[in-house]
């Protein structure tokens, strides 16, 4: 029995949700005719109240999409510089918007309305013009953190007063409307285009979504056609999306109780200096000078169970839909051993 912490990524399609896939109607979605990636669309925007959805392959895709939206090459995007859309999509700001960054330090990768304020440039020649804020629930880096929605909302205000778009990297916001207990229509009011990932805890095999304004999404469609993301049929995709946004979110409370039994044992044990708060299902913490981060990924994968160093002194856990608790209860007594 493997035991697989390394990513929410990881999970493979249950028996249920192949079914639903394997019985999907199907049509030429470039040509707007694939009925189960029609429903999907739809059925995600009634979720958050938004005008209209766009089904892409990858939270990348929807998030680079939406940049290249909401800006002109030179405008300058606000974001924490843990941030998803900035760290870890290959450069594609700079890549696919010719968009400058302008990074916030964050707490736990989220930003605040007083920093956002102090960020945006004066109309100035010598400046890049501030178009969009993007802010990322749950954090990743942050350890699956959780905005404060109030927060939320006062920035919000100041993207209002200077005329920013708001993006919001959802991948994970399944997550933060779980342990919060929010609502996806909260979030549909607030922000002018969101992110979400069916891939991830979710438990589908592939596909992200992209919420927005009729308009706004007119013109995404038009960019996933450049960025190569118009499938045909690939409703048999959408149909696993459709299962999991009916089957798989509420299960998300047992990940984040199974995240905290495993982090109240390793906060224990000596090789473990310090533990980000976790709020959901990810752990991350820094190892003590006793085992590096490499050293104790090489110990537990000794033990089939594996997880990443994501620096020389840190490493991340993060729990989905295949970790069954009795993986739970099997990586606790090895952690107790270690
Ligand atoms: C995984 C992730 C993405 C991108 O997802 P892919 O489908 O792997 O491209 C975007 N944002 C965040 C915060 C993520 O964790």
């Amino acid at each position: 029995m493997i035991i697989d912490f390394r990513s929410d990524t990881v999970t493979k399609p249950t028996p249920a949700m192949l079914e639903a896939m394997y019985k999907a109607k199907v049509g030429d979605d470039v040509f707007g005719e694939d009925p189960s990636i029609n429903e999907l669309e739809k059925m995600a925007a009634e979720m958050f109240a938004m005008e209209t959805a766009l089904f892409c392959p990858s939270g990348t895709m929807v998030n680079q999409i939406a940049i290249k939206c909401h800006t002109q090459p030179g405008d300058e995007v606000i974001c924490d510089e843990s941030s998803h859309v900035y760290q870890y999509e290959s450069g594609g700001i700079a890549f696919n918007s010719s968009a400058s960054v302008k990074l916030l330090y964050g707490d736990r990768g989220r930003i605040t309305a007083e920093q956002l304020k102090a960020a945006i440039n004066p109309d100035d020649n010598h400046k890049a013009i501030s178009r969009l804020v993007s802010l990322e629930n749950t954090s990743n880096r942050g350890g699956g953190s959780c905005y404060d929605f109030e927060e939320i909302k006062k920035i919000k205000a100041v993207c209002k007063e200077n005329n920013l778009a708001l993006h919001l990297d959802g991948a994970r916001l399944w997550n933060a409307l779980v342990a919060k207990n929010e609502t996806p229509k909260q979030y549909g009011e607030i922000f002018d285009s969101i992110s979400i990932c069916l891939s991830k805890s979710l438990g589908c095999p592939v596909g992200s979504l992209l919420l927005g304004k009729n308009a706004f999404i007119k013109k995404a469609r038009r960019i996933r056609k450049v960025f190569g993301g118009g499938m045909r049929q690939a409703g048999f995709l959408a149909a696993a999306g459709i299962y999991a946004l009916q089957n798989n979110i509420d299960r998300l409370s047992d990940d984040h109780l199974h995240t905290k039994e495993i982090a109240n044992v390793l906060i224990k044990r000596e090789f473990v200096k310090y533990l980000l708060p976790v709020e959901t299902n990810i752990i991350i913490f820094e190892m003590s000078d006793s085992l590096s981060a490499p050293a104790l990924v090489t110990k537990l994968k000794e033990n089939d169970i594996l997880c990443f160093d994501i620096a020389p002194d840190r490493v991340r856990f993060v729990v989905h839909l295949d970790i069954r608790p009795e993986m739970v209860k099997k990586t606790i007594e090895t952690i107790n051993k270690l």
